[in-house]
């Protein structure tokens, strides 16, 4: 695996793979690496010639307030992860590299970057779509690897390939969880035991969301009401929204007809976790 820091070496490689015909797979994280990301490693190996990983810990993507400083790192353990994973290139810039002085360009994403996460991280998905827009352009990748678990980012950046014509593909693999359904997160490393325990009442209450659609309730208001019951049940857990949207347009619906996206974020202490399920009507 050949490790690149700087993005002119790292385009100029991407350009000789090119010049011999290899495809090139693209996963972009920001590092301190688990099974969710390697799901993404694993499928871009598997159906594409070369896989690039990047790490890169987005100072844009993090308000003055959130974690960017106390974000976990360790690139020595996800190097060696990486090689043993059989990657072609890691792509491990500094924010000088990425944000040179004077730097004034963003992308938004209107509209989209406002609801769910963005009402309380404001900026954030602007500057997401900034540095993921920068990297494709380093790497002008033909596939590049997204989790659902990040749902909204998804939906985000399908929107930013389709309205500035790039010509990558973005897929989006399924969320990898712990056995006891806990999403994975590099955040989890800062839950305290009692948090962790507590966090599982996360995916409890989207499963408890998908078995009662199962049983027949339509009404989003009252699955809402019954996710919120079971989080503020939970003593260490603070809601910073649950809520029930179309998948296209991130809009609250009013009734499920053929599925909806149920999406929460939850503070445990000061970790903010994420989670959701797509809820599907059986017909
Ligand atoms: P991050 O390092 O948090 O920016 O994540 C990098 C990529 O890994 C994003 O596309 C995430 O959606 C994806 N990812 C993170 N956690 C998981 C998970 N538990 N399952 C699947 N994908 C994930």
């Amino acid at each position: 695996m050949r490790i690149i820091l700087k993005a002119a070496e790292m385009r100029e490689a991407v350009r000789e793979e090119r010049s011999r015909g290899r495809r090139m797979g693209f996963v972009p994280t920001m590092g301190f690496l688990h099974e969710g990301h390697l799901s993404l490693v694993r499928e871009s190996v598997r159906r594409t010639d070369v896989t690039v990983v990047s790490i890169f810990v987005n100072p844009t993507q993090f308000s003055p307030k959130e974690d960017f400083k106390d974000y976990p790192r360790d690139t020595d353990r996800d190097t060696q992860i990486l090689k043993d994973e059989e990657v072609d290139y890691l792509f491990l810039p500094d924010s000088e590299e990425m944000y040179p002085g004077g730097f004034k360009t963003y992308v938004e994403v209107h509209d989209l970057q406002d609801k769910l996460c963005g009402l309380s991280r404001p900026g954030h998905f602007r500057g997401v779509c900034t540095v993921v827009l920068k990297l494709f352009h380093v790497i002008s990748p033909d596939i590049a690897f997204f989790g659902q678990k990040d749902a909204q980012q998804a939906i985000i950046l399908k929107r930013m390939v389709h309205d500035l014509d790039l010509e990558v593909r973005i897929e989006v693999m399924p969320i990898v969880r712990e056995k006891d359904g806990l999403a994975l997160s590099s955040r989890n490393t800062y839950l305290k035991p009692e948090e962790r325990e507590a966090a599982l009442v996360l995916s409890k209450s989207l499963e408890e969301a998908r078995r009662e659609v199962a049983n027949g309730e339509r009404d989003p208001e009252q699955l809402i009401r019954r996710m919120k019951g079971m989080i503020t049940a939970e003593p260490l857990a603070r809601i910073d929204y649950v809520a029930i949207v179309d998948r296209t347009n991130l809009d609250p619906v009013t009734s499920i007809e053929k599925e909806a996206l149920a999406a929460l974020a939850v503070f445990f202490g000061n970790v903010r976790l994420i989670d959701n399920t797509i809820l599907q009507v059986k017909e």
